[in-house]
């Protein structure tokens, strides 16, 4: 497991300046063909259709993710000294694999298929996959430990929190990398500041009481991202319209299935159990093939999203404060001659950029006192108890068809 390449490997990278490979495990799980794909995976869903610039793949930001997590196991004293040499390997490769599930369009194709791609990654890496393979020629208990950091279920929780905690190297890499390739410097915050200020301490990762600035900034930059970039109405109604084509896809695959019978990709995704076969094959060259010939078939809705999708004329929206506000277009999209199952959507969305009191595991960030106590962020924090105690803020908005 700890063979080294025969050369150390840099690989140029915008956000981290250089990935910094040496160990040969590292550089055969990039070369497995499971990986590769993820080139071919959008890291932001439907976010290109707003801001052009944001083409990066789920590819680039694994890679940095792995950079992060070899950083803070080499360059943060108490991990370096705390955990083992196989350990720090393990969480590198959980860190390099942790996106290695995702679907086309990301987090948009998961309601459609009801699968997360959480559930896929751990099939992969124990499934039948050249992924599995690297790692179980190693040794052979690799797959289920790699797995178990991916689920937070590895005994040692300290590996889980790096990966997917509240100041993870997943999070750290794609705020910083979709404000770069977004062109929003809102995501931006001082990564070299809060690795200098990490600290363990009884199991738990946590931040020095000096460097909550840093921290307050990343919060701050994770509430600027997700309202100005992920939430952005535009990106949703690219994923609405999406997941309109795939409810009807689904429709016609039970009730007129000659239709769509030669949309191979999609058909074990729209009834039955998926394969990673199936996955694999799934990428988003794939899904916009498919959905281009869907503009062919003799189905005007099937057609007509279609066509919305891959021309971009995705629906308005209006925000909704009152049950009148969501009657008043509905009539005025049924008069227009719409299925207002497929053209008249409401959408809620609502986020917290920080919820210590969660129930998931790993959803506080600790502090280490200048008294030496260990104590939850908001309690030493001013900017974040008031986002703790504030208002979560919510939008809800209705989705529709231009109307002439
Ligand atoms: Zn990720």
């Amino acid at each position: 497991m700890l063979t080294k390449t025969e050369e150390p490997k840099v690989m140029r990278d915008v956000i981290h300046g250089y990935i910094h490979i040496d160990l040969k495990i590292i550089w055969d799980l990039i070369d497995t063909k499971e990986f590769q794909r993820l080139r071919r995976i959008h890291q932001l869903g439907g976010d290109f259709q707003v801001y052009h610039t944001a083409e990066h793949s789920r590819f680039s930001h694994s890679l940095g993710v792995y950079e992060v997590v070899r950083r803070m196991v080499s360059e943060v004293k108490d991990l370096r000294e705390t955990l083992d040499e196989k350990e720090k390997v393990y969480v590198m490769i959980a860190g390099l694999l942790h996106d290695i599930g995702h679907f086309p369009f990301s987090h948009a194709f998961e309601s459609i298929c009801d699968i997360s791609h959480e559930t896929f990654s751990s099939r992969i890496i124990l499934g039948n996959s050249e992924i599995h393979d690297v790692l179980a020629k190693v040794d052979e208990n690799l797959p289920e430990i790699i797995a178990g950091i991916i689920r937070y279920t590895y005994p040692n929780e300290l590996l889980n929190q790096i990966v997917s905690g509240q100041l993870d190297a997943d999070r750290m890499d794609y705020l910083l990398r979709d404000a770069y390739f977004t062109g929003t410097s809102y995501g931006a915050f001082d990564l070299e500041r809060i690795l200098r200020t990490i600290r363990v301490k009884d199991g738990k990762l946590l931040v020095k009481e000096s460097g909550i600035h840093s921290v307050e900034d990343y919060i701050m930059a994770r509430y600027h991202m997700y309202w100005q970039v992920y939430y952005h109405p535009v990106c949703r109604s690219y994923e609405i319209v999406l997941q309109k084509i795939f409810e009807r896809m689904r429709y016609l695959y039970h009730n007129d299935f000659d239709k769509i019978k030669h949309l191979t990709m999609f058909l074990p995704f729209l009834d039955g159990e998926p394969t990673i076969y199936d996955h694999f094959y799934l990428d988003e060259n794939a899904a916009l093939y498919g959905i281009s010939q869907l503009t062919k078939i003799d189905d005007q809705i099937a057609a007509d999203l279609a066509n919305r999708l891959l021309n971009r004329k995705l629906f308005e929206y209006e925000d909704v404060h009152k049950p009148e506000d969501e009657q008043r277009i509905q009539e005025e999209v049924k008069k227009s001659g719409y299925d207002l199952s497929y053209y008249c959507i409401m959408d809620t969305t609502s986020q917290s950029p920080y919820q210590p009191y969660g129930e998931k595991r790993g959803h506080v960030i600790w502090v280490l006192g200048d008294d030496k106590k260990i104590a939850e962020l908001s309690t030493k924090s001013v900017i974040v108890q008031s986002l703790v105690k504030g208002d979560t803020k919510k939008e809800c908005k209705i989705f529709f068809p231009k109307l002439i």
